[in-house]
């Protein structure tokens, strides 16, 4: 593959920056140069946003049929280049292709809601002498930031429930992976959409990003990201027009270890939730707390897992761990590595040598009896490094899981059904899981954070409501009676 040079699409046609500014993105596993990626300006966030507006009126106004047909043609093009788009990923952020679930997930997204755009009110009869009612409208433009761990999932799971709505986008996709987008947009006129209602930029933050966050003619903004941005949205938003945001945001997620505890389901399940996509996951159990009974038991399996990943270039089939995202990713995780070693023991990895399996990939790092106060505990490393500590009671571990700001995924082990329910009602947290890790969870479900980790819930069945105005009708019907 040659150095792709990528566009921005804006009303059904790639044009290139109005500032002709582009930027290298660069493969994490070896170095090479991918693709040089157009750098939208704020002029372009103006025309994006002017073409969503005159797309507005008429993408409205059409059955939910008509809006779902061109979003299931979408469905089916990224089903049928789900190898070339997971490849695209893989060589910009280096995430494995042989992980990659997101164009199934963004198939069902499609299909899901080009069949479900039927947005309701209510009506009452609760007012004598008035027949009320409440209908649910799009806003008009509506604006999609993304980030890059896996770029097609967030870009479905907020772009079909807004286009169903009724709603036309402007979708930001991340600096780090903007390939997968950049391929959907080429598909975007051929399936059916008119000019217009998807609009698809690329670029960094600050530029595009910080524009879509404080323009005026944009009503709401669903953001994935970090919490420091999500943060950055929300001033822009205050200090411009008000606009509604919706936020799923970073983690520190705790997994509880119960003595009673299957303990080699417990360390294949935390495993996999830490060391997916090497560790840059928002709801990863970055916080495991085990029982000190039947620690060195846990530490044993869980050691003998993280040795065993298969390390390497992930558009080869067989690697589960590929490189960090890039290098200020790399950076980042290499300062928590220190920071770790400064405040506690390490049980494995975080020798000099991390750079020997790739240019920028990370071995597992699994840190011991870290302060519950560290660094390394309570700010999120976006890497494959974990702690594991040790408890005595479950207040003693309840206090300690929710002794932080974030609040997005947690887990808990035990064969103890009371215990079970009673640690999931109390842990802060906007899932958990029982028996089981992250990523596990169901589509239906509202999906998101409590704290710092999100102001908003996205399923199959929620989405649709953030993309959606209320309007209250009070309709005086004198003749109604009553
Ligand atoms: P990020 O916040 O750095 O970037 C996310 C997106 O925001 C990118 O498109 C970026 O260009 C844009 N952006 C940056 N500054 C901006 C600004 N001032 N205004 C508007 N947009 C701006 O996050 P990231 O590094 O891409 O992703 C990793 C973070 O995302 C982690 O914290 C992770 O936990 C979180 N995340 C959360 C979820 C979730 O569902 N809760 C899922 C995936 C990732």
């Amino acid at each position: 593959m040659g150095v792709i040079e990528s566009e921005l699409f804006i009303n059904n046609k790639f044009v290139s920056s109005s500032t002709k500014d582009s930027f290298e993105l660069f493969n994490p596993y070896n170095g090479d140069l991918v693709a040089k990626i157009a750098e939208a300006s704020v002029e372009d966030v103006n025309l994006a946003v002017s073409s969503g507006e005159t797309a507005f009126p008429s993408w409205s106004s059409l059955s939910p049929i008509a809006r779902g047909a061109p979003m299931k043609k979408l469905a089916a093009k990224i089903l049928e280049h789900k190898v070339e788009l997971a490849t695209l990923d893989a060589i910009s952020m280096g995430r494995p292709i042989e992980t990659c679930f997101d164009e199934e997930y963004a198939a069902v997204h499609f299909n899901y809601f080009g069949e479900a755009g039927y947005a309701q009110g209510h009506t009452s009869l609760n007012t004598p002498g008035f027949l009320n009612m409440s209908l649910r409208q799009p806003f008009g433009v509506v604006g999609i930031i993304i980030p890059w761990n896996a770029p097609l999932v967030f870009f479905a799971k907020k772009v079909a429930p807004a286009l169903a709505a009724g709603n036309t986008v402007v979708l930001k996709s991340s600096e780090k992976a903007p390939l997968s987008s950049w391929k959907v947009a080429s598909w975007i006129s051929e399936c059916g959409f008119p000019p217009g209602v998807l609009n698809v930029l690329s670029g960094h933050g600050h530029i595009s990003g910080a524009a879509m966050g404080s323009h005026m003619r944009i009503r709401a903004i669903s953001f994935t990201g970090s919490t420091r941005t999500g943060r950055a949205i929300q001033i822009a938003s205050a200090e411009s027009n008000l606009k509604k945001v919706v936020f799923e945001l970073g983690g520190k997620g705790p997994s509880l270890i119960f003595e009673d505890a299957d303990l080699e389901e417990a360390a294949k399940g935390t495993d996999f939730s830490i060391f997916w996509n090497a560790g840059q996951t928002c709801m990863a159990n970055s916080r495991i707390y085990v029982h000190e009974n039947v620690a060195e038991k846990f530490v044993a399996l869980f050691k003998e897992l993280a040795k065993s990943r298969k390390m390497g270039d992930p558009t080869s089939g067989d690697v589960n761990h590929g490189p960090q995202a890039d290098k200020t990713q790399y950076e980042a995780v290499l300062k928590y590595i220190e920071i770790g070693k400064e405040s506690g023991k390490v049980e494995l990895g975080g020798e000099p040598n991390i750079l020997k399996d790739g240019r920028l990939t990370v071995n597992p790092v699994i840190f011991r009896d870290q302060p519950e106060d560290s660094r390394i505990m309570k700010e999120e490393v976006f890497g494959p490094v974990v702690v594991i500590n040790t408890f005595k009671t479950e207040e003693d571990v309840i206090a300690k899981a929710n002794d932080t700001e974030y609040g997005l995924y947690a887990s808990l082990w035990t064969n103890d059904l009371g215990r079970a329910l009673r640690v999931s009602k109390k842990l802060e947290s906007g899932m958990v899981g029982v028996n089981c890790a992250s990523p596990t969870g169901s589509w239906d479900l509202p999906f998101g954070g409590w704290k710092g980790s999100g102001t908003g819930r996205e399923s199959l069945l929620e989405s649709m409501d953030h993309f959606l105005e209320h309007k209250s009708i009070y309709f005086k019907c004198p003749g109604i009676g009553g």
